[in-house]
């Protein structure tokens, strides 16, 4: 018998895109009213999601939307630590060498039979 994990949802507060809690960082805004970044997921407070992502981190912090579900002002140094989780979580662009060398080979070929046409 398969064991089901109920894996706890939450949502974006910028996209409203809903995902499994640990696939969002979450903003907790504590007893003591700080906003603070929760990446344990084990502050207690008010707590807001946002995807990892540039465009929903700026939606969130651009738009006040953040700062709405908490009920505060979000911290510059927060807004820099939530831009640099998206830094971070941010995929790797593979190089380009193939495009190069496809490119370079495109170049030779046309090189030899543009001739055509020429008196
Ligand atoms: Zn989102």
């Amino acid at each position: 018998m398969p064991r089901v994990r109920r894996v706890p949802q939450r949502q974006c507060v910028a996209c409203g895109q809903v995902r499994g809690k640990r696939d969002l960082v979450r903003v907790v805004r504590t007893a003591q009213g700080d906003v603070r970044i929760d990446p344990t997921g084990k502050l207690s407070g008010r707590g807001a999601y946002v995807c990892p992502e540039a465009a929903c981190v700026d939606r969130a912090l651009g738009e006040g939307r953040l700062a709405r579900m908490l009920e505060r002002e979000i911290p510059d140094d927060i807004a820099r630590g939530l831009r640099g989780v998206t830094a971070r979580a941010a995929p790797q662009r593979p190089p380009m060498v193939h495009r190069i060398t496809l490119a370079q080979a495109a170049g030779r070929h046309g090189g030899s039979s543009g001739k055509q046409g020429t008196p």
